[in-house]
């Protein structure tokens, strides 16, 4: 038996969520927010092209500021996370990492998408200074500088075609390509130096100087962009049956109204695809809170009337 029970649940503390929660508590709704601002995508980051906030920014303080806000409107926050969904008659159960479970009418996921990590010495220790996993976001910190990318695949490619207009060097490392022979193509024809090999180590003292390679070579580089594709936490959505994307299969399927093929959830942000931005993820959390919240109180009417 759940041993509470809200109008509106959402699973993701980014900025979709946090902008969701927002949105749902000002319309009089009980609200609950899962997970934690330190898993966020923008956690790390440095944000310099969100309208409105001018210079450079720590995500992590617009994370906390938001947080903060989401509670004064009367958004409830438990920083663990979901574990299970099951769906009941009169809308969804979730299991929780302490054991705890919480039911809703309307479900919100923003969960963001799980970057693939390298998993080498160095890129942990210097993740947001040189280390990078995503080149639109990024690309302009490192203007003539020398950079390096990782990856086999098209997002690689494209990530060190991309930065050749703003890097002065730019290096791809991997072993293989996977990609198509009309990118293939494009990168031979550029100035990115394909090197095929792979990272053993970031190496650097305060920031990124060099990596190491399997065969033991040194490149010096600024940064290092982590380009392994993205795998969104899709999981949890697909135990209670919502639709994926039909192209990439990654991606969570919405409509204008943030709403998913199951009635009563919605996505919002990363986990909905590109491009990873934060001014996205709020918009998209802002129409996916009061949509959720509009659902939550027309149930709950019809079930007050029943
Ligand atoms: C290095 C870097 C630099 C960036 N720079 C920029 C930039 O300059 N400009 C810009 O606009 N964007 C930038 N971005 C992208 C931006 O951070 C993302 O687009 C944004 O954070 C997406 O928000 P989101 O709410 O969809 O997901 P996220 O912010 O990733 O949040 C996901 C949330 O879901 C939670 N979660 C996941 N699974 C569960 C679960 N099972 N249970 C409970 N909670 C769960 C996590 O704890 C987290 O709180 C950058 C990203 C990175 C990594």
């Amino acid at each position: 038996m759940p041993e509470s029970v809200y109008d509106v649940v959402i699973i993701g503390a980014g900025p979709a969520g946090i902008q969701a929660a927002i949105h749902a508590s000002r319309k009089k709704t009980r609200v609950l927010m899962l997970g934690r601002i330190e898993n966020s995508a923008l956690y790390g980051a440095h944000i310099e092209n969100y309208a409105f906030i001018p210079g450079v920014s720590d995500g992590c303080d617009i994370l906390r500021t938001g947080l903060e806000q989401a509670k004064s409107f009367g958004t409830e926050i438990s920083h663990e996370d979901v574990l299970k969904i099951s769906a009941q008659k009169d809308g969804f159960d979730l299991t929780l990492e302490t054991g705890k479970s919480v039911s809703t009418r309307a479900l919100i996921f923003a969960m963001g998408v799980a970057k693939k990590k390298l998993n080498v010495p160095g890129e942990k220790d210097f993740s947001g200074r040189g280390v990078s996993y995503c080149v639109d976001c990024d690309a302009n910190f490192y203007r003539g500088a020398t950079v390096a990318v990782t990856g086999d695949r098209s997002a690689a490619v494209d990530g060190a075609l991309t930065l050749l207009d703003y890097a002065s060097k730019v290096y791809l490392i991997a072993n293989k390509l996977e990609v198509s022979q009309e990118l293939e193509h494009k990168l031979r024809a550029s100035e990115v130096e394909f090197i095929t090999n792979s990272i053993q180590e970031i190496q650097g003292e305060n920031a990124v100087g060099s990596v190491l390679l399997d065969n033991g070579e040194t490149i010096e580089t600024e940064g290092v962009f982590i380009e392994l594709g993205s795998k969104g936490a899709l999981e949890l959505a697909t135990q209670v049956d919502v639709q994926l994307d039909m192209e990439s299969f990654k991606y969570i399927a919405t409509n204008n109204k943030q709403e998913t093929n199951i009635t009563g959830i919605y996505a919002a942000g990363d986990i909905v695809g590109p491009p990873y931005q934060m001014a996205k993820a709020v918009g998209e959390g802002c129409v996916a809170g009061m949509e959720a919240a509009t659902f939550a109180r027309a149930f709950k009417r019809k079930l007050e009337k029943a």
